[in-house]
């Protein structure tokens, strides 16, 4: 449907691949964010090869190249004498068994490469998004300056707090428990964590900690869970406090309490997620990313997921004839529904395994890590091309009219 005129609310990293993929269909789409400027703030995010697929058909590969780090492996360590549990190898091997790397990558510099890929005439700023309507022949924006946006499809990519999603589905996010204070680091105040560039994790009683180096090596980002604050802000810009956190890491392995002593600041995230839903569409209204499936960052793929939503729904409503709008948006929830039910359920059940106190379930997590470190229990989540789940989605439609 080239004629569709789409209104997208928010340009993160779900608004800006869905307008990136649009861009590259031949269907012309407004972003509509609420900054005044696009800086994206935030520390690192991990981009697993079922999105790196994506961004590089995109256009990406030299771009993600040159401002990423393809770690060598992730590891999974005691939280005290820093004993290794787990190595699941990355680089060349996770190259070759799934045709392109794993990254990691500041947060600033993936959004700025996939701004790259949208005409800047396209992205409106300071533009918050108030509500949504919507009658049988078209959706509205209702932004706070008093504006109205018509559109033939509104498409929510405006995070956890969506406004899109309070018009398809009746909940509110729910506070997790755990506060993750993130940061940044020089490389060359880590260097004992940089002998080979790797995801290293360290499992504790009731938190870990997570690091790797971004920004082409030249800085190492971690996230440090605490449980149980009242802290309930949400925001890549509020400050914690790093003798705190340090506080909280006491008697834990002595790299961990060298990462948090290398910080001068840190920001710090009351971890936010909700139930699944069964519909991601009312009418002409839809929503893509966290807007969708918010999720806690236990299995680091909140963003990968958003960057499938967005690649999904646009050829969604490319390959929709005229007038295919609710035909376009029942087939991008039938391929997208179960995947992120499942990825959401699956970081929860982390948020649990990740903390376990010392004990019998502890050791049994420990022993069953050890006899499962290749790739291939990664294979259902790194081997997933969300471009061929659309192909597959067409050719069951076709095979199903056949049979009835
Ligand atoms: C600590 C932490 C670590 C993480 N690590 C990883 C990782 O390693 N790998 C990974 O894949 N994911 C990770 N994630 C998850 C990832 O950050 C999110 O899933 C991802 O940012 C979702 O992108 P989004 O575009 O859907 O939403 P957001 O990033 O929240 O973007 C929403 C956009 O909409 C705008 N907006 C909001 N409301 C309005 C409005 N009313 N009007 C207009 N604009 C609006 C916002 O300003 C923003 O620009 C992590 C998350 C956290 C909290």
């Amino acid at each position: 449907m080239p004629q569709t005129r789409v209104a997208v609310a928010g340009a993160g990293i779900a608004g800006l691949t869905f307008a990136a993929a649009l861009h590259r269909a031949g269907i012309d789409c407004h972003l509509y964010e609420q900054a005044e400027h696009l800086t994206e703030v935030g520390a690192g995010v991990q981009v697993a090869p079922n999105a790196t697929r994506l961004l590089h058909r995109l256009g990406l590969r030299d771009r993600l190249r040159s401002v990423a780090v393809a770690p060598q492996a992730i590891e999974m360590r005691r939280w005290d004498d820093g004993r290794l549990l787990q190595r699941t190898p990355l680089g060349n091997l996770c190259r070759r068994r799934f045709g392109v790397p794993y990254y990691a990558v500041h947060r600033a510099d993936l959004h700025s490469s996939l701004l790259s890929l949208v005409p800047p005439d396209r992205v409106h700023l300071g533009a918050r998004l108030d509500a949504v309507t919507q009658d049988a022949d078209e959706a509205r924006l209702h932004l706070s300056d008093g504006t109205t946006v018509t559109a033939d499809l509104v498409v929510g990519a405006d995070g956890i707090h969506s406004i899109a999603r309070e018009h398809i589905v009746a909940d509110r996010p729910q506070y997790s428990g755990q506060t993750i204070y993130r940061g940044l680091v020089p490389a060359e105040r880590v260097p004992f964590l940089l002998t080979e560039p790797r995801v290293q994790l360290w499992f504790g009683p009731d938190q870990h900690c997570v690091c790797y180096p971004v920004s082409s090596g030249r800085q190492v980002s971690f996230g440090a869970t605490v449980s149980a604050s009242d802290w309930r802000e949400e925001s890549w810009s509020a400050r914690g406090d790093v003798a705190q956190l340090a506080a909280a890491y006491a008697g834990w392995h002595p790299d961990v309490a060298r990462l948090i002593g290398a910080a001068e600041t840190v920001g710090r995230w009351a971890l936010h997620d909700r139930e699944s839903t069964d519909r991601l569409s009312s009418g002409r209204v839809t929503v893509i990313g966290d807007a969708a499936h918010p999720m806690l960052p236990f299995q680091a793929q909140g963003a990968n997921q958003a960057i499938e939503d967005a690649v999904v729904l646009a050829a969604c409503l490319a390959d929709a004839g005229p007038g295919g709008l609710s035909t376009a948006l029942r087939r991008y929830e039938r391929i997208r529904l179960p995947r992120t039910t499942l990825i959401q359920r699956r970081s929860r059940d982390n948020a649990k395994t990740f903390h376990l106190a010392d004990g019998d379930a502890q050791r049994r997590r420990d022993t069953s890590a050890q006899g499962s470190s290749g790739l291939d229990r990664h294979e259902w989540l790194f081997g997933y091309d969300a471009e061929q789940a659309i192909t597959y989605d067409a050719e069951q439609a076709i095979t199903t009219s056949r049979s009835s």
